[in-house]
Order: structure tokens, then sequence, then C-alpha cells
């Protein structure tokens, strides 16, 4: 995918929106604060709104994410909206009527599952998070602090702390280039990415406690139902983290986390330690994302979401065991 050029996009824009998926992560909120504060300090003329769903407590740590707005506004189109870390209009969520009614569309994403749906796409799978794909638009010698905070806050997310494999020579670059801003990391990393509040690390415990290894302990499952979610008085955003710590389980291959979000209704998140593609999986099922990290909303009984997933990452073990076995 060529590399576009924002002085190009952006001429003649007056209006420009940004928006990432809904439950916006740290990747989704490093990218686009990232690339708003720019705009906003190198575009001066152009009027730059960004739209997320409520942001978690823990990223308000970057600057402008008390100015994100949570609400559709009233009036005129947008002349451009940019969509970053999203794989199809639909996960825009609340925002999606103003990538709709833009004049243009550009998106940026990392997603293996994004089917180019803008008008211009930047589009780079192997790339380890949106929050570097946004660096690599940028004149390097303008990037403010706030900025460098903002993107090194998603890439540190997307690439688990620079831990997984998605991590290339060309993001600990980046993530230098990012550290001579002076920008102080370890206390981003520490304050967005290790700190919990006690009821997340409470239901933590719960979902660790109650994860059953299946499929021959290839796999790990749990369940957070709502009734759980009640008496922890958690939230949604609490859960983030805790399918990454399930696949750290000793020989599992796959961790598959449930949030029960409605009656008969399943937030499935997905990771794997490589042999499996969760993102076929997911597509399979109508969600999508990354080869080792995906995730898809389901219907039906908890009992029969985990056997349709099961049933899909099974084909790929038995195909990699007939591979390993030739
Ligand atoms: P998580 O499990 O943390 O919600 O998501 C893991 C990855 O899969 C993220 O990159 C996320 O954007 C993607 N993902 C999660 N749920 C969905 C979904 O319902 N649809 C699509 N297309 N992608 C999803
Ligand atoms: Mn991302």
């Amino acid at each position: 995918m060529n590399r576009i050029v924002l002085d190009d996009v952006l001429k003649g824009k007056k209006k420009v929106a940004l928006g990432g998926h809904v439950r916006p992560d740290g990747d989704c909120v490093g990218s686009c604060l990232g690339l708003f504060l720019y705009l906003e300090e190198q575009y001066p003329d152009v009027e730059t709104h960004v739209y997320l769903e409520t942001i978690p407590d823990a990223y308000t740590l970057i600057q402008g994410t008390d100015r994100v707005r949570t609400e559709l506004p009233e009036g005129e189109p947008y002349d451009l909206f940019i969509c970053l870390d999203c794989g199809d209009a639909q996960r825009l969520g609340f925002s999606m009527p103003l990538f709709e009614s833009a004049k243009e569309t550009l998106c940026i994403d990392h997603h293996v599952s994004n089917e180019a749906f803008a008008d211009i796409n930047y589009i780079v799978p192997d790339a380890s998070s949106t929050s570097e794909l946004v660096f690599t638009l940028l004149d390097r010698e303008k990037i403010s602090k706030a900025c460098a905070e903002a993107l090194y806050m998603g890439i540190a997310h997307d690439t688990g702390v620079f831990q997984y494999s998605c991590t290339s020579p060309e993001t600990m670059e980046i993530a230098a280039e990012l550290m001579r801003k002076g920008i102080n990391s370890s206390e981003i990393i520490d304050k967005t990415y290790y700190e919990k509040t006690y009821i997340q690390n409470q239901i933590l415990g719960r979902a660790l406690l109650e994860s059953m290894l299946i499929m021959d302990k290839q796999c790990i499952v749990s369940v957070i139902r709502r009734r759980s979610m009640e008496f922890f008085q958690a939230q949604p955003s609490d859960l983030e983290g805790i399918v990454s710590q399930l696949r750290l389980t000793k020989g599992v291959e796959v961790a598959i986390f449930l949030h029960e979000t409605e009656p008969q209704k399943y937030k499935v998140s997905l990771r794997s330690k490589g042999i499996v593609d969760v993102s076929q999986v997911a597509k399979y099922f109508g969600g999508g994302g990354h080869a080792r990290a995906a995730g898809v909303t389901m219907k039906g009984s908890s009992h029969d979401v985990i056997n349709n997933i099961t049933g899909r990452i099974a084909i790929q073990l038995k195909q990699a065991q007939e591979e390993r076995d030739a």
C-alpha cells in the first residue's frame, strides 16, 4: 500500500473529523489523539475534531482526551473523515454517519481483515499498530512531546510493550525517536498498561479462577457473565487484558474469552500463540482482527458460542498437525 502524503490529502479541507473503533483501546486512542494533536499544531487553519466512545480512565493521561467528542454534532458534513485503527465502517459505531456523509474519507489501519473501504486507504497489516503508521505520515522534526506520548502509548499497547511478534526493528526505531521527544515512557507504560484498579484485578481473578482447559489442553476458555459484572460493579473496559493473561498459560495455543453483554449475546476475544490464525476464526463469524488477536460478537448460549469457535480452531489445528506429519 502506497504511503499517503498528508499535505495532499488535507489540501483545500476546512473541517476534518477523526474517528476510531468502538470500545477504543490503547492504539485506537493513541493513533487518533496523536494525529489530532499533530494536525492542530501543524494545520491550524483546518478545524479538526475527534469522535470516540468514552475513553477508559487510564488513557486520559494523554493530552486532548478531554476534548474528544462522544456524540454526533449538528450541521454541515465534514470535508474529510479519517478513520483510524478500524477494519470496517460498522466498527466506527456512533461516528459512522460522519464517515458516510463526509465529502472524502481516509482509512489508516493495520487490520488484516480491512477491505480498503474508504476513498483513500493506507493499510499495512504488517505494521505493529495504527500509531506506528501515523508516525510514518508525520514530519518527525515537527512531532511535539504531547503527540509523541500518544503515539508511544498506542505502539506500546498493540505490541504488548514491544513483546509481540508484530514488533519490528522499525517499531523499535520509531519508539526510540518518540522517546527523544522527552516523554516519560515508563510512566506511560505503567499508568496506561500495567496499572489496574482493584475492580479490574478482582474480575481478572474471577476469570482466571473459572477458566478451563479444553481441546486436549490446546485451548483455554473463560466466561464473564452479566451477574459477575454487576457483582464487581465492573465496566466492559475493565475486562481488557484478561484474554492476554489467559494466553500466557503454558501449553495452550489459543485463549478464548467470552463477555456476556446481553442475554444470549457474547463479545468474544481470541488470542493465539502462532499456529492458529484467529482473524480467520473471527472473520468466519463476522468479526475480524489480526492473526494473533481477534474478536467477534456472537449470539446464542455460551455453550454454542464456544462450540462454534472451537470447531473453527480445531480445523486449523488439524491442518497444522497434518502439515507437521507430512
Ligand atoms: P479485542 O479482543 O481486544 O476486543 O480485539 C482484538 C482485535 O480484534 C482488535 O484488533 C480489534 O480491533 C479486533 N476486533 C475485536 N472485535 C471485533 C469485531 O467484532 N469485529 C472486527 N472486525 N474486529 C474486531
Ligand atoms: Mn491497533
